[in-house]
């Protein structure tokens, strides 16, 4: 079962099954929430996501709500203390769903299970994405690759 926490572990998830989609996100929220360039997200359902007492209990678990460029409200669910973004939640954008930044994954021994096992299927606000970082369709940038682009969100 996948895993992931903050920097200092005070909080963490897990999750079961499988993604409903995984995408890099250029979004200029995404970019601000998490401090980088892009953001590998993974969207998953809800009832597949899994906090351990530890965390919902935690006296560092803090959420921040925000608007997002499109104006959608969402919230940052993160560490107070050593500061890290985990997931985002919005019930406006995308109910149902909770979307983990992937860079908190946990890596296992070997490498295994970590964010380099999460390959994006989609690059999401592409308009946003730095000039110096390739297109991830296969490198041409012409949309005729396996990694779907979008301009902005996904259609629903
Ligand atoms: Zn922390
Ligand atoms: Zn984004």
């Amino acid at each position: 079962m996948p895993s992931g926490s903050c920097l200092c572990g005070a909080i963490a998830y897990s999750y079961s099954g499988n993604p409903a989609s995984k995408a890099l996100c250029h979004c200029l929220t995404c970019r601000k929430l998490t401090s980088s360039t892009s953001a590998m997200t993974i969207l998953l359902p809800t009832p597949q996501f899994n906090l351990p007492d530890t965390t919902t209990s935690s006296e560092h678990y803090r959420t921040y709500t925000a608007v997002h460029e499109t104006g959608v409200e969402l919230t940052a669910h993160f560490c107070a203390n050593c500061s890290s973004v985990c997931w985002k939640t919005s019930e406006q954008g995308w109910p149902g769903f909770v979307v983990i930044f992937a860079g908190t994954l946990n890596e296992a021994e070997g490498g295994k299970g970590g964010v380099a096992e999460v390959s994006p299927e989609a690059e999401l606000w592409i308009k946003h994405r730095v000039p110096w970082l390739k297109s991830l369709d296969g490198g041409e940038g012409d949309g005729k690759g396996t990694v779907h682009q979008f301009e902005g969100f996904p259609p629903q």
